[in-house]
């Protein structure tokens, strides 16, 4: 079986990693570069994409700021998996917000700004404070403003107006007005829904961000009635896409309700730690779903947590004298901010697991890992 991953990035390479013992070769497909690549080496290239759709038996993806062109050309060879309307809905939040009212899935309550008169009637309608998000190319916070007063008004709408006319998308652009929702904890859920119609999750993870950006994500497995709210409006959502693939959906918890921020058609960053605390890692399974294969439990084998390495190329090695640790580098040259590799982490229990998350914590440089002592130090004292 040959697939072939639209993006070469990580995502790519960990799912080209999992499907080695599969024997299904993968080939990347670099946007930017107009160019198949291997990507575990992306010195290796095989052309463009016209020579990549017909190496493939099946075309995916890894991330969902896809050209629509491109993805036409995929969904016109009967190739792309998950389809073209499920990779959009996730790279824009108007068709994201549709797709959340039809599948009966809560969510923040929200509306669409695509000019002045728009932006006025959410400042009447909607309660300050708001979040206003760019719908299309927004990601990791990027594209965001925060209105907390009515007088910075002006001054934001001024900075959405600069925002749309340096748009270089060819689709038109809004901006999503949503109502600051007051949460205890952002939590995800990754799931896959194979040719079939069946599904599978993995258990919830709660999600530690450091300046918007995820550092920390931990699989916790103690709360079956969330899990179970989390499951039925994946399968909903899941379902209502006629989805293939591993599918990420990220929560706000409130009391003991959950509420979609977002979703990702894709394989998802709070999932990295499934590669040693889930029996069938999400870049295996979203291999197979794609691949017509069965999928593999998500059922958690142990409590593992996962740290994000960012903008940093090396970490002690002392780390890798903890046991259950283990290190994935992606090969990428460093850059400030620039997400370069992870850490897995796994215990017996999950107070063991806390306290192991402290011992890494501490032995990683403060500066570039700024608040994940505090954070592992609060979960032990938690228990
Ligand atoms: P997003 O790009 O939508 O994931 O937003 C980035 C971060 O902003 C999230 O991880 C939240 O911490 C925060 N955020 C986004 N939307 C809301 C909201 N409606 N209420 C409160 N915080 C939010």
């Amino acid at each position: 079986m040959n697939v072939l991953i639209l993006g070469a990035g990580q995502l790519a390479r960990m799912m080209s990693l999992a499907s080695k013992p599969l024997n299904i070769q993968v080939r990347a497909y670099d946007v930017g570069a107009n160019s198949v690549v291997d990507p575990l080496n992306p010195e290796v290239s095989y052309g463009d994409l016209n020579s990549g759709i017909a190496f493939a038996n099946v075309i995916t993806a890894e991330f969902e700021h896809i050209t629509h062109d491109v993805l036409a050309q995929c969904e016109a060879s009967g190739k792309l998996k998950p389809s073209s309307r499920a990779i959009k809905t996730g790279g824009d939040r108007r068709l994201e917000k549709a797709l959340l009212d039809k599948a009966g899935a809560d969510n923040a309550k929200h509306q669409i700004i695509e000019n002045k008169a728009d932006f006025d009637h959410a400042l009447q309608t909607l309660a300050l404070p708001l979040i206003l998000k760019s719908a299309l190319e927004g990601y990791d916070g990027k594209g965001q403003w925060r209105l907390k007063e009515t007088d910075q008004a002006d001054e934001i709408w001024a900075d959405i107006e600069a925002f749309f006319h340096g748009s270089k998308s060819t689709v038109k652009q809004a901006v999503i007005a949503e109502q600051m929702v007051s949460f205890e904890r952002e939590v995800s859920l990754v799931g896959m829904r194979d040719i079939k119609g069946n599904t599978k999750v993995y258990p919830l993870t709660e999600n530690h961000h450091t300046d918007g950006v995820l550092t920390v994500s931990i699989a916790l497995n103690d709360n079956a009635a969330l899990q179970a709210q989390a499951q039925q409006m994946f399968d909903s959502i899941a379902n209502t896409l006629d989805y293939v693939g591993v599918l990420a959906i990220e929560f706000f918890q409130v009391g003991d309700q959950l509420l979609v921020n977002e979703i990702a058609p894709r394989v998802h960053n709070s999932g990295h730690w499934t590669q040693q605390g889930a029996d069938t890692c999400q870049f295996e399974n979203h291999m197979r779903a794609v691949c017509g294969l069965p999928l593999g439990s998500g059922e958690l084998v142990r409590p593992t947590a996962m740290i994000n390495i960012l903008g940093e190329d090396s970490v002690p090695n002392a780390i890798l004298d903890i046991p259950s640790v283990s290190l994935h580098w992606y090969g990428k040259t460093k850059r400030a901010g620039r997400k370069m590799g992870h850490i897995n982490l796994s215990a017996a229990t999950n107070q063991a697991l806390f306290e192991r998350l402290e011992k890494v914590a501490m032995l990683l440089p403060a500066q570039a890992f700024s608040d994940i002592q505090e954070y592992a130090q609060k979960l032990v004292n938690k228990g």
